[in-house]
């Protein structure tokens, strides 16, 4: 559903990804762990289509992405691949629902039946018309993870989707999240300091020094 191959990236004259290759078939769970700096966030954003490598390819649903014009990714993406990310990244003036409804719009969908579903799912039903504002830490993470999934993407890039909450509202958030790609097939990739989190994970990657170590054995 979504491929890396050989992505290299970096700034200025600072490498931070030398090679880095990697598959996300539907249906399966992929956590990425990996040191502080060590390039996580940067990968997603290149795998999402928010930057584009130096080098390599990125591939969603047999399409080249990496190659394609900033719009028609934006437009693609908003079909294919769902995100969320480490710091929450709702548009403060859209009210929840219209926030979730972002990528279906831009995919030219337009369902708000099943965002008033995955809100209820997210336990926010009823708040369809709150303002982002408002909303405490947890319940924004949720309003992510809905956005996240609305459009029936192949696969959900979350980075440290549970980074800023306390340990309740992270595993409540990871857990909607996971059961929610379980039901539609999608797959996930992860990336988390959180080992609990990478316990329900089918695989986990290990980046260090720009590269995939050997895969760790799955926790637990
Ligand atoms: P964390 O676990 O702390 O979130 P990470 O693995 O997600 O870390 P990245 O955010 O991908 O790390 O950053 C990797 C390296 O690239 C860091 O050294 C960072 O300072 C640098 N970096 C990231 N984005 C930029 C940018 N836009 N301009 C310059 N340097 C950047
Ligand atoms: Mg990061």
């Amino acid at each position: 559903a979504l491929e890396a191959v050989n992505i290299r990236h970096g700034f200025g004259i600072l490498s931070v990804l030398h090679g880095v290759s990697l598959q996300v078939r539907p249906g399966e769970v992929v956590a990425v762990t990996g040191p502080s700096g060590s390039g996580k966030s940067t990968l997603l954003h290149l795998l999402g289509g928010l930057d584009v490598p130096q080098g390599g390819e990125v591939w969603w649903a047999g399409e080249r992405a990496d190659t394609l014009d900033t719009q028609r990714r934006a437009t693609r993406r908003a079909g294919r691949v769902g995100l969320v990310f480490q710091h929450h990244y709702l548009l403060e003036d859209l009210n929840v629902l219209d926030n979730v409804m972002i990528p279906c719009r831009l995919a030219g969908q337009d369902d708000p039946a099943r965002a008033h579903a995955l809100l209820a799912r997210v336990g926010l039903g009823g708040r369809e018309r709150t303002m982002p504002g408002v909303l405490s830490g947890g319940e924004r993470q949720r309003v992510a993870v809905a956005r996240a999934l609305a459009s029936r993407p192949a696969v959900v890039l979350a980075d440290e989707p549970t980074g800023s909450l306390d340990r309740a509202n992270a595993v409540n958030v990871a857990g909607l999240l996971l059961n929610l790609a379980r039901e539609d097939g999608a797959g996930v990739l992860l990336v988390t300091h959180d080992e609990r989190l990478a316990a329900y994970a089918d695989r986990t990657l290990h980046l260090l020094d720009g590269r995939f170590t050997d895969e760790l054995p799955v926790y637990g």
